[in-house]
């Protein structure tokens, strides 16, 4: 693994940059107040982001990873690592969109987290189909979702309860989904559900449900401590009538364990995507303690309170930075097509834990400066909005006990 960028990561890491600190932090607070985007900007956004892409081969927003294209791999055969770095370069961008703000980054058109189970399981009709739809959003904006939590089945994922049962050629879902991302506007939704909770994973089916499917319907709109700017909603399934060809991966897929694998398979890639984005409002906190220090102290004296900041800032940067290195081997695995379940869950957990830190210490180091929202001092918002990256995506709980499990499997046999 190479510990540098490639030119091209770097170009479309400053371009971002820039957008960043002007356009989108000024503005962050006013969505987090409102509790949303404007139509109008995401449009714009999506726009831009195309022109740039079409000059740095950069897209924005999760679920687009595999439309980024990066040197050409070397032959099939040579001994030289494969060069082709989407998921690498997305964690780039998602580290940059969330140090300007967290919560802009989910609320940009396109797949979102239903993009990766469509593209690991779906049938290359169903691809075309799901994915069809966000080639063009110039009249229109579109979002996809996926819906795995329920009431009582968070980090119990094995444990949904939303039933599924085939007649003729639907099936029929019944159940709730909660705090589900862009699930009130999303086009479609990935949607997990079991034939029978006895079978436990065998028994769990995906489906793509569109909007506007009957008994399909969006309930309670959750108001959240973070991320406010994005929508987090519950998902009602009454009858739900869903049409065969929706089922995810088609039928002679479930045959095993294929529907919680494709839960899994999700994780594997998203995680990184995840560890990079609280990665990004990590290095927001220690940027913005460091600058406040730096105008108002000088560490270099040899006074006792300045040796303890000195040391809170070595601490913070040092723990992201290290962060960084574990999440990018993951999102690096992943380039490789190397397994990386256990690297993703590494990546997540400690990552999560440096960006907490760092939002924390943060807030300590500035004073009574760090609990005042302004415009150009988000620290306040930053400390909301870094909690959850603690809890989706498998909570920090959850991470260590993959962890632990694989490490403990990788020992067998020794
Ligand atoms: C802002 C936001 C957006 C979200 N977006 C989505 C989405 O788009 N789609 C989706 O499907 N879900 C989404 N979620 C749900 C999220 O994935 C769950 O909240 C998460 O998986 C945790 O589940 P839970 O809230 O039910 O907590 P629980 O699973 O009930 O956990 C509660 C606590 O118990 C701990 N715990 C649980 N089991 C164990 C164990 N075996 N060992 C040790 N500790 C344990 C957990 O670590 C946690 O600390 C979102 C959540 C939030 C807050």
């Amino acid at each position: 693994m190479e510990f540098v960028l490639s030119k091209r990561q770097l170009a479309i890491r400053e371009a971002i940059h820039g957008f960043a600190k002007n356009v989108i932090r000024p503005q962050a607070l006013t969505w987090d107040r409102e509790g949303g985007i404007p139509e109008d900007f995401l449009r714009n956004l999506i726009r831009m982001a195309a022109e740039m892409g079409s000059a740095t081969g950069m897209t924005m927003g999760p679920g687009f990873e595999e439309d980024v294209q990066d040197e050409a791999d070397p032959a099939p055969d040579s001994p030289e690592p494969k060069k082709k770095q989407s998921h690498l370069t997305s964690l780039v961008a998602a580290e940059e969109m969330s140090w300007a703000d967290a919560g802009l980054l989910l609320c940009v058109p396109g797949p979102g987290l239903g993009g990766p189970p469509v593209r690991a399981s779906g049938t290359p009709s169903q691809k075309e189909r799901f994915f069809g739809i966000f080639k063009d959003m110039s009249e229109e904006l579109r979002w996809g979702a996926y819906a795995l939590t329920e009431p009582g089945a968070g980090s119990d994922v094995a444990g949904i309860r939303t039933s599924c049962r085939k007649e003729g050629h639907e099936w029929i879902l019944n159940g709730r989904k909660c705090f589900i991302t862009n699930g009130g506007r999303a086009s479609w939704t990935v949607v997990f559900a079991t034939v029978d909770p006895a079978l436990g994973r065998a028994g769990h089916r995906a489906f793509v449900v569109e909007k506007g499917t009957p008994g399909f319907g969006v309930g309670r709109v959750e108001e959240k401590m973070g991320l406010r700017a994005s929508e987090t909603v519950e998902l009602v399934f009454e009858e739900c009538r869903v049409p065969e060809e929706n089922l995810l991966g088609g039928e002679e897929s479930y045959q095993s364990k294929e529907g919680f694998m494709t839960a899994m398979k999700t994780f594997d890639n998203t995680r990184p995507l995840v560890a990079a984005m609280a990665l990004g409002i990590g290095r927001a906190a220690y940027d913005y303690a460091k600058e406040f220090i730096k105008e108002n102290y000088d560490l270099s004296r040899p006074i006792a309170r300045y040796a303890a900041m000195a040391d809170k800032l070595a601490r913070m940067g040092r723990q992201l930075e290290a962060a960084r290195m574990v999440t990018w081997r993951a999102a690096w695995m992943a380039d490789q097509g190397q397994p990386n379940a256990r690297e993703a869950s590494m990546s997540k957990a400690i990552a999560g834990q440096a960006a907490i830190y760092a939002c924390i210490e943060a807030i300590e180091l500035c004073g009574i400066e760090g609990s005042i929202a302004r415009e150009h001092q988000l620290l306040e918002k930053w400390f909301r909005d870094i909690k959850v990256y603690d809890i989706f995506e498998g909570t920090g709980n959850i991470q260590r006990i993959v962890i632990s499990k694989r490490l403990i499997e990788g020992l067998k046999g020794f």
